[in-house]
């Protein structure tokens, strides 16, 4: 017993000192651990696509099987990304899913010594992929539960090598503007790398999305990044990219493993990329969703977060009504999983009394928020 802990703790303080990630439940656990029909089961906690993969990407990975004693090969997404965004293949790194461009990012420019800033409330892999490193994380107040760009500007430090910035940004949903980000980006020094990590860019009606891919050229410390495992309804292969410099990109390529996309993803993501009825449809769907939930939402008197992505996080009152009572929504998640409703609760993000809800089907909606009705009346 006091070998394995005197082997442990060899690993570097930093590194025991991480909060593992807390993935969303999947199906098959609550319905071994409820005794539950697996098919009964809605999840709506991990803002994957409710549609699935696309039919046209399914054909894809089904083509390439007997393909999978080779080593994969990257050319022809990057080809494909480079053509759709109009950057070089040089602009371009692929990741293992976005969080692994959001580790390269760490891995590539952060250490001990160093810092990292990011938001309250912004996505859980920033702090992971920033203490993975030894680095320092400078967590600044998130205002209205977005970010505070001024506050984050300003909390820059002579050691910081990297901002995360989500936009949307999960769990809040929030979102920044083209006028609120670009003066930041004017404004940030040019020795921080600013990772605009945009998973849900797809989501954001056009008007509204910001000319990312434009800035790399005007940025070089610019770094974006983008994901198949949302909208695109790929999450399960796992594949996203980063958009950068191309001097950047080399330095991503340096720490990232050579073959970490799979055959399967690269060809189901170039497959994806252009399914263009897919998208729409997809986006579609999320715009009644959203109506649906926020309807429901409203029925029940309950508040939530403007959200701009493909979930809304909901407030669940607390027990007396105020801060002094008890949270709430623990319970209210707990109870939703033994309706067969899984949903997301937000306390490791420092949100007690929010859920998330990930926009599903018309039908899951329904269920989800039938469940909440009923739960809510006890
Ligand atoms: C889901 C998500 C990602 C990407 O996840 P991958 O599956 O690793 O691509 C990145 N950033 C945010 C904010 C997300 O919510």
């Amino acid at each position: 017993m006091s070998d394995i802990i005197d082997l442990c703790e060899q690993s570097p303080a930093y590194v025991r000192a991480i909060a593992p990630y807390q993935p969303g439940k999947p199906i098959t656990e609550v319905a071994r651990e409820l005794g539950l029909d697996e098919r009964s089961i809605v999840k709506l906690a991990s803002n994957e696509n409710p549609r699935g993969i696309s039919p046209k990407a399914l054909a894809a990975v089904k083509a390439a099987l007997p393909e999978l004693g080779r080593y994969p090969d990257g050319f022809e997404l990057t080809r494909a990304l480079s053509q759709r965004l109009g950057v070089t293949m040089q602009q371009i790194v692929l990741g293992n899913g976005s969080n692994d461009v959001l580790e390269l990012a760490g891995m590539a420019f952060l250490a001990p010594g160093r810092s990292a800033v990011y938001s309250q409330h912004a996505f859980a892999v920033y702090p992971l992929a920033t203490q993975a490193r030894g680095a320092e994380s400078i967590v600044v107040p998130a205002k209205h539960f977005g970010h505070d760009l001024e506050a984050m500007l300003a909390a820059i430090r002579s050691d910081t090598r990297v901002v995360f910035i989500a936009n949307p940004n999960n769990p809040t949903g929030t979102m920044l503007t083209a006028a609120e980000l670009e003066p930041f980006l004017r404004a940030a020094p040019k020795n921080v790398v600013v990772v605009v990590d945009e998973a849900y860019n797809e989501y954001l009606v056009p008007d509204l999305r910001c000319p990312s891919i434009d800035w790399v050229g005007r940025f070089p410390n610019l770094v974006v990044t983008r994901t198949f495992s949302k909208v695109y309804g790929l999450a399960g292969l796992r594949v996203g990219y980063a958009v950068c410099h191309a001097e950047v990109a080399a330095l991503l390529n340096r720490v990232r493993q050579p073959f970490n996309v799979n055959n399967l993803a690269i060809v189901a993501a170039v497959a994806a990329l252009t399914d263009d009825d897919f998208l729409r449809e997809s986006f579609e769907l999320n715009v009644a969703g959203m109506a649906q939930l926020l309807a429901g939402f409203k029925h029940l008197g309950l508040a939530w977060i403007p959200s701009h992505a493909n979930f809304v996080t909901v407030e669940i009152p607390r027990s007396r009504g105020d801060k002094a009572g008890q949270s709430q929504a623990g319970a209210v998640f707990q109870q939703l999983l033994r309706r067969g409703v899984i949903v997301r609760p937000l306390a490791n993000y420092g949100m007690p009394d929010h859920l998330r809800v990930t926009i599903g089907l018309a039908e899951e909606n329904a269920r989800f928020l039938e469940a909440l009705q009923a739960v809510r009346k006890g």
